[in-house]
């Protein structure tokens, strides 16, 4: 069954909407210029203008906050083109938590949004950790009630958010299994294969989200979750 296609600015209000209500404060979009960042030409995710308030340099306006940010694709800019999902410019919705919450709500709201919001099938969605995380299993395991063999782990390269230097940590993702008509047939061919088929972001009727929760020692524990929504024309 295929969730009801909503339109992007639907999306847009029902993600913000809902972290509203789990008392978060809806922030504008920073500029796509950054702001005494020297380390970026452009901001390329939602997490980048929030620095200053991750690392303690700035008291944020809340301690939960929601965002959606104008972005321009940078660092994988070479994909532009060839794949269905790599837009120049994209918005990304974002819920932060400084020092607040952690990987439990993170990790349960954004099933909460998924499956209850917006309506996507459970049995169409996996969730994937950083290899060693066995704290984020349990969460999605015991508490959410994700079957073990539908959790996958991965290593470095996937579930390990960094950005040049500065907060980085472990993180989670969820994607969402499109169909075997968009697969590539590749033998294995599974959640984490690069084919279009388990899209960690995805068109208008479905959903993308990235949530992490790097560390730093700064703040005793921060998470983040960013969203991207690709429209596909
Ligand atoms: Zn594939």
């Amino acid at each position: 069954m295929n969730p009801k296609p909503y339109g992007v600015n639907e999306l847009r209000e029902m993600f913000l909407s809902f972290f509203e209500s789990k008392g978060h404060l809806r922030l504008p979009s920073f500029s796509l210029i950054p702001q005494n960042d020297q380390s970026l030409l452009l901001i390329n995710s939602g997490m980048a203008p929030m620095k200053p308030y991750f690392t303690g340099e700035v008291e944020p306006p809340r301690h939960r906050v929601c965002t959606c940010q104008k972005c321009i694709r940078t660092g994988d800019i070479e994909n532009i083109g060839k794949t269905a999902r790599h837009g120049t410019y994209f918005e990304m919705l974002g819920n932060f938590s400084f020092g607040d919450y952690f990987k439990r709500e993170a990790i349960t709201w954004s099933w909460e949004f998924l499956t209850k919001v917006v309506g996507l099938d459970e049995n169409r969605l996996y969730p994937s950790i950083y290899e060693n995380d066995d704290e984020a299993f349990e969460i999605w395991n015991k508490e959410v009630g994700v079957p073990a063999e539908r959790i996958f782990r991965f290593g470095k390269s996937d579930n390990f958010w960094e950005h040049g230097s500065g907060p980085c940590g472990p993180c989670s993702e969820i994607y969402y299994d499109r169909g075997e008509k968009y697969g590539c047939g590749k033998e294995g061919c599974t959640v984490g294969c690069d084919c279009d088929r388990y899209m960690a972001s995805s068109t208008t009727t479905a959903t993308a989200t990235t949530p992490s929760w790097p560390r730093r020692t700064l703040t005793p524990a921060w998470a983040w979750s960013g969203w991207r929504w690709s429209a596909r024309m």
